[in-house]
């Protein structure tokens, strides 16, 4: 590895952008190179599921190009970069043929969409919405269109449906689920979404899944396994993300469901760290803004010299539904209880998760009892004491 390799940070996303941010606040002036396999602008990405509604094409989402990116940090940053390889004993990395030399190596690539592979002449119509770029592309093929069949009720599925519907277009979901967000809510919170959604006009099948999408017309017909069929101008495809690991366990990093990273963010190889939705974070697989900003300060202050590990506090999640608004602290992973729920109207769901002892260990709240939480959050214990 020469002297003068660059600290090397893969991603331009607000995991990739975050990191150079808080580095540079330390540290004003060692080499820094980020690579990005898209164009490299900096968005916030939780805008893209609020943009029909506010009627924001891709650029007005743009909140700086590489170029005033690359200036304003002191760094270089190199689009349509996309990483092929990795070489942790050289410490180098591969962008096709041609080898980059990195000091310390930043893994912020992100989590890959989940493709369902609908067999069907319509394959073309099928949108998925991951990255600015992808968010430009739905906008140009929804131009002068009505009609959205959204595939996935979960978080991404229903915020743009509601987004959808309030840019004033026709939604169908389609999931295999009995209700929304099946993975985050328990059911009579989940069905508040789906009613306060249904209020707004969309339309569910729930309990089902499409098994075949076929062009019809300018648009698209979907055959559910129902028999049922749906029409519409395209599909969105929103069933779901996962971390991007590939690249790092061919390398031989240790992955699992992410790639797997201590409190310092350290991958098991020397001298590579990784954050934000790639990285398994001390156990935690978190797809969110919260901790990936957490471990981007902690990571700035190890990268400058000063070893930090991440701390968790209590992290709600706000999902866009503004339908049905929902605010939601998920148990952790194997906690035992149950839920008590209480519901006041058809989108008024207060859930609690209590354990054995009677303490509070997550919530879902939906409706006006999003305004409670606060108040509950407080009587969580934070992810790292
Ligand atoms: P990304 O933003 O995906 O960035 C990955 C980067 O890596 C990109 O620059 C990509 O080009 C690059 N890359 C990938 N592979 C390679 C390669 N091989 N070589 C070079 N570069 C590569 N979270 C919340 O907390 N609140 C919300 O309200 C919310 N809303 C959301 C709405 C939507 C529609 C979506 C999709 C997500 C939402 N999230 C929300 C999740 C949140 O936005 C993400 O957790 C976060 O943006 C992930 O950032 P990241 O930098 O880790 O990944």
């Amino acid at each position: 590895m020469p002297d003068t390799a660059p600290i090397v940070i893969i991603g331009t996303g607000l995991a990739g952008y975050t990191l150079a941010r808080e580095f540079r606040k330390l540290n004003k002036d060692a080499p820094v190179l980020m690579l990005t396999a898209d164009d490299g602008h900096s968005y916030s990405k939780p805008m893209l599921s609020t943009g029909f509604a506010k009627a924001k094409t891709a650029d007005q989402l743009s909140m700086a190009d590489p170029g005033k990116m690359a200036e304003q940090l002191n760094i270089d940053v190199r689009t349509f970069a996309t990483v092929t390889a990795l070489d942790p004993d050289g410490h180098r990395l591969f962008i096709g043929e041609e080898a980059v030399a990195y000091s310390k190596l930043v893994l912020a690539w992100g989590a890959d969409l989940i493709h369902l592979n609908i067999p069907g002449s319509g394959a073309g119509k099928v949108f998925a919405v991951n990255d600015l770029m992808d968010y430009r592309r739905i906008r140009d093929a929804l131009h002068d269109k009505k009609k959205v069949a959204i595939l996935g009720a979960g978080l991404i599925g229903c915020e743009f449906a509601n987004d959808l519907l309030q840019g004033g277009y026709h939604v169908e979901l389609i999931a295999p689920s009995d209700t929304a967000l099946p993975g985050m809510l328990p059911k009579a919170a989940g069905d508040a979404v789906v009613k306060g959604l249904q209020a707004q006009g969309a339309v569910f099948h729930l309990g089902q899944v499409a098994t075949a999408v076929e062009e019809a017309g300018d648009g698209v017909e979907l055959t559910l396994d129902n028999g049922v069929k749906v029409q519409a101008d395209i599909v969105l495809s929103a069933v779901g993300l996962r971390p991007r690991t590939t690249l790092a366990k061919h390398a031989g990093v240790q992955v699992n469901r992410g790639i797997v990273v201590d409190r310092e963010m350290r991958t098991s190889a020397a001298d590579i760290y990784a954050l934000g939705d790639c990285a398994e974070v001390d156990g935690h697989v978190l797809l969110y803004v919260l901790p990936l900003m957490a471990c981007a300060k902690a990571l700035a202050k190890s990268l400058a010299g000063e070893p930090t590990k991440v701390s968790y506090g209590v992290m709600p999640v706000v999902v866009k539904t503004p339908a049905c608004p929902v605010v939601v602290a998920p148990p952790p992973v194997g906690a035992e209880g149950e839920w008590r729920v209480e519901q006041s109207g058809d989108c008024d769901v207060r859930a609690l998760f209590v354990n054995a002892d009677g303490a509070l260990e997550g919530f879902a709240l939906t409706g006006s009892h999003v305004m409670e939480k606060q108040k509950l959050a407080q009587q969580l214990d934070p992810i790292h004491n």
